[in-house]
Parts: structure tokens; C-alpha cells; sequence
């Protein structure tokens, strides 16, 4: 088994774990798959998520203690942000071009309409109540979260990763700053730390196989439900908009990365692929960027050779904001909502989608389903109906799966590109 590289190993383990979740379905016995192989799904995330805090602790002050002055971690930070928005404007403009070229809400059956309306209308409630909540907090709210006030309550909980990316900063940025013995000897022991995790991080990866099987099987039960038959029927319907929110994530995994990767790194894309193929498939089964980060880290570092100061920055921070897949389906849906509503929107209103649907995304939280609980911003932004959401809730996991695959792929891209950056400077 060792012999079979880690990707096929996870690849097979999906397969196994598509085709149990299938036969369960189909001869009513997903009980079996809920009580006896979702909990091994259920580990691998905990597992995945309990090194992540350490690993971006460690990682970090690894990275920057090892720098030798720094004004090039504020070179870096600059560079990183710029990019990451920059990318994110592109995803919406392509995600707000493919709908308004292919209005796929236009040709939305009546009947339909009414029915997925009062079917999601409960679920929509909470998920409307959770983005008010966000949004009510003012402007400035998002730069006062990052500053901690207590680095113990920050790190008991992974959402809290920007400050504990701003403490590590501070850390290692003092750590630079006092070279003397008994500060050398934290430095080390934290570089000691930071081997320890990646070699945890390496025992997880070996149960991937396993964990990803059990997601994707128990995924497969939850999702089908009481009635297989009718959650089919709602791909039919809801297809249309699907195919045009794939293309627009293809469009960006495979034209918009690949010219990013020529351009400013001068790296092929298909070396580059290559490389992240384990990422994609634990971002697919995981639906989540700040669980997949661990594996992000191991490949951009050990399989893309990015430098642990450059790899160790810009990854924790672009999980926390970069999130191209998400920009692009958000802009995509609001527009898709609109159509079936008929409701005409003007350049202004595209403006304004651009806008909130860029910030939306860097507000959105990188775990399952995050992406659209924030688009009720987009929404609210631009008059759109939120109870249209209960229109694309149906369909949200599966694009939520592939949206997470772009947007940690968005992440290692930039890393590579400001690795090489920084190498020529
Ligand atoms: N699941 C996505 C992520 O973790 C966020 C989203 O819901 O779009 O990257």
C-alpha cells in the first residue's frame, strides 16, 4: 500500500466512498454508513483541524524569525493582500460575465420557483439572521477582530486564525528583533515544534484515504435523504445554474491560475497541478480550506518548494480572506436570484455586486456552507429577495465542494508566485 503515492490512495478511498454511499442509498441502509463510517470522516476533519492553530503558530514564527530584516515581511504582506484582491475582482468580473451571457435564472420553471421557496424557507431564516448579525458590526469591525485580547481564547477556536496569525507576527517579528541567546534558544525550540507538527501532519495524511472514503459516503447518504428520486429531480432544475458556476470555476482553475503562474512566477501550470492533486481531493471532501490547510502547507512547501517564510505567511492568511471560488459563485448567484425574479439590474447594481461580493468573500469563514450565509450581504446590497436564496440552497454542498478546490488553489498560486518574487529581489 505504502508503494501507491498519496493521491491515488485518496483517489481510490473517494471512489470506495462514492460507491458504499450509493449502494446505502439505494437499499435504504444508510444508517449503517451514518453509525459506522461517517465517525472515521468525522476524525480525519478533527484531526485536520487540531493541528492547525499549532501549525500556524509555529509555522509563522518559524518563517519570520528566520528573516533578516523586517521590512520584508511588509514587503511580502503588501504584495500578498494586493494580489489576493486583485484575484478576487477578476473571479466576480468572470462570475458576473458568464451569467449575464448565459442567464441561466431566465428560463426557471414558475412552479419551481414557488416550491424550492417553501421548502428552504426555515434554513433561510438562520442563515439570514447569521449575516445581519455580520453586517450590523460597521465598517472598521474586521481590522478591530484581528487584534486579540487574549491569545489563549484565540486559539481555542480555528476561527480565530487572524489573530493568531497577528500574535505570531509579533512573536516572530520580536524575535528578530532581540538576538540574543536565551531568545535564540525560543527560536529553535519553536523551529523543533514546527517539525514535530509537519510530521504529525504527515501520520494524518496517511489516514486520508480512509477519511475522505467515510465523508464522501456519509455526504452522499445525508444528502439523497428520504427521497433519492426528488434530490435528482433538483439537480435537473437547478442544473442549468450549476454548469455555469462549474464553468466559471474551471475557467479560473485552468485559464485565468495558468496565466497568473506564466506571468508572474514563470511556472508551468501542469508541474504546478500536479503537486496540489492531494490538496484538491481533501478540499473536495472536506468542503473547507481552513481544514484542507495542514495538506496546503505540506504540498506548497515540500511538493512546490515555496519557502517555508513565504508559504508559512500568505497560506493561514489567504484562507482567512482570499477565496476566488466563492467571490465568483456569489456574483453568480445574486445575479441568478435576480433573474428568476425578474428583477432588471442596471451597471450600478453590477457595481455594487463587484463591491460587496469581494468583501463578502473575504469575510466568508473557510468551512462548509460559509459562502453562502454571506451572500445575503450581496443581496441585501443590491435589493435582491433574500428568501431567494431557498432557490440554490438545494445545490449548494456539491458547488460548495468545487468552489474550495479553487480557492485553496488560489492561495498556493499566489504563494508560488510571491516565493519567486521574492527570490529575484
Ligand atoms: N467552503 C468554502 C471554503 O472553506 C467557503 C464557502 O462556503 O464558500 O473555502
Amino acid at each position: 500500500m505504502k508503494k501507491i503515492p498519496l493521491y491515488a490512495r485518496i483517489l481510490i478511498g473517494m471512489l470506495i466512498g462514492a460507491i458504499i454511499g450509493v449502494i446505502a442509498v439505494s437499499t435504504n441502509t444508510g444508517w449503517i454508513i451514518d453509525d459506522w463510517v461517517k465517525p472515521f470522516g468525522v476524525i480525519f476533519l478533527k484531526l485536520l483541524k487540531l493541528v492547525a492553530i499549532p501549525l500556524i503558530f509555529a509555522s509563522l514564527v518559524t518563517g519570520i524569525s528566520g528573516l533578516s530584516d523586517i521590512t520584508k515581511l511588509s514587503r511580502i504582506g503588501l504584495k500578498t493582500i494586493a494580489f489576493y484582491i486583485f484575484t478576487t475582482i477578476l473571479a466576480v468580473s468572470i462570475g458576473l460575465m458568464l451569467v449575464t451571457l448565459f442567464k441561466p435564472g431566465n428560463s426557471f420553471p414558475e412552479e419551481k420557483r414557488i416550491e424550492l421557496l417553501s421548502k428552504y424557507s426555515q434554513d433561510l431564516e438562520t442563515k439570514a439572521n447569521i449575516a445581519e448579525s455580520t453586517k450590523s458590526d460597521g465598517p472598521l469591525k474586521f481590522i478591530v477582530d484581528i487584534v486579540p485580547d487574549n491569545i489563549v481564547a484565540s486559539a481555542s477556536s480555528n476561527s480565530n486564525m487572524l489573530q493568531v496569525i497577528f500574535f505570531a507576527i509579533l512573536f516572530g517579528v520580536a524575535i528578530v528583533l532581540l538576538k540574543n541567546s536565551k531568545v535564540e534558544l525560543v527560536r529553535e525550540f519553536i523551529s523543533g515544534l514546527n517539525d514535530i507538527i509537519l510530521k504529525i501532519i504527515d501520520f494524518i495524511m496517511n489516514f486520508a484515504p480512509i477519511g475522505v472514503m467515510a465523508l464522501l459516503a456519509a455526504l452522499i447518504v445525508d444528502y439523497s435523504g428520504d427521497n433519492p428520486a426528488q434530490s435528482l429531480q433538483l439537480f435537473e432544475t437547478l442544473g442549468y445554474y450549476a454548469l455555469v458556476v462549474i464553468s466559471g470555476l474551471l475557467l479560473i482553475g485552468f485559464v485565468l491560475y495558468p496565466i497568473f503562474l506564466r506571468v508572474f512566477a514563470r511556472v508551468p501550470f501542469k508541474t504546478f497541478y500536479k503537486e496540489m492533486f492531494p490538496v484538491h481531493l481533501v478540499a473536495f471532501s472536506t468542503s473547507s480550506s481552513a481544514a484542507t490547510l495542514p495538506v496546503t502547507m505540506e504540498q506548497v512547501e515540500n511538493g512546490l518548494g515555496v519557502r517555508n517564510e513565504v508559504a508559512s505567511f500568505v497560506l493561514p492568511v489567504g484562507v482567512t480572506i482570499n477565496m476566488d471560488g466563492t467571490s465568483l459563485y456569489q456574483s453568480i448567484a445574486a445575479v441568478f436570484i435576480a433573474q428568476v425574479f425578474g428583477i432588471e439590474l442596471t451597471f450600478i447594481h453590477f457595481l455594487t455586486i463587484l463591491f460587496t461580493a469581494t468583501l463578502a468573500s473575504i469575510g466568508t469563514a473557510a468551512v462548509p456552507g460559509a459562502g453562502v450565509v454571506m451572500l445575503v450581504i450581496v443581496l441585501n446590497a443590491v435589493g435582491i429577495p433574500v428568501e431567494g436564496l431557498a432557490l440554490i440552497l438545494a445545490i449548494d454542498r456539491p458547488l460548495d465542494m468545487m468552489r474550495t478546490v479553487i480557492n485553496v488553489t488560489g492561495d498556493a498560486m499566489i504563494a508560488v508566485i510571491i516565493d519567486k518574487n521574492e527570490n529575484k529581489i
